[in-house]
């Protein structure tokens, strides 16, 4: 998988190699909210029930498109309507014809560097375990401008 992501479109990955792409930030995981007069969706820094915030992982990979209602299946067919990526994803970003960040897994060869460069939900989620429903409101962020 030499660099692929330099010579392949998204369309011409495999899917390992689509799947390498994540760089474990777990910002996708975190709870969003839908105005619904305007339809935008706003991010919060509440992270899904499921989200491991200290690893950024999901507890229940296998099962959790059946066991989340938020959770979804990034794919090339919905990548482009899902404006609320952080402008780090990796999907996002070649999407746009934009290059890999420095501290991309895949290219510092550690799954760590996406946390030691401070772009992940480690630095600041907090579960949605403990926030009810009603308070979500309260936690909208800009998750570019964190
Ligand atoms: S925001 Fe993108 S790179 Fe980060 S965990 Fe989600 S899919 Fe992976
Ligand atoms: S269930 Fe989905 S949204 Fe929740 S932590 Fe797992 S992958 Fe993220």
């Amino acid at each position: 998988m030499d660099n692929f992501w330099e010579t392949k479109t998204l369309v011409q990955m495999s899917p390992d190699e689509w799947e390498s792409l994540c760089d474990g930030c777990g910002l996708c995981c975190l709870v969003k909210i839908e105005d619904e007069e305007s339809r935008l969706v706003f991010n919060t820094s509440v992270s899904c029930r499921q989200l491991d915030i200290e690893t950024c992982t999901c507890r229940d990979y296998e099962n959790r498109l059946a066991d989340v209602s938020m959770c979804i299946r990034l794919t090339l067919e919905n990548l482009p309507a899902l404006n609320w990526l952080p402008d780090t994803c990796a999907y996002k970003r070649l999407y746009q014809g934009k290059k890999l960040p420095v501290w991309h897994p895949l290219i510092t060869g550690d799954k760590d560097s996406v946390h030691d460069a401070g772009f992940s939900a480690r630095w600041f989620a907090q579960s949605e375990e403990y926030i009810h429903p009603d308070q979500l409101v309260d936690f909208i962020i800009d998750i570019d401008e964190k």
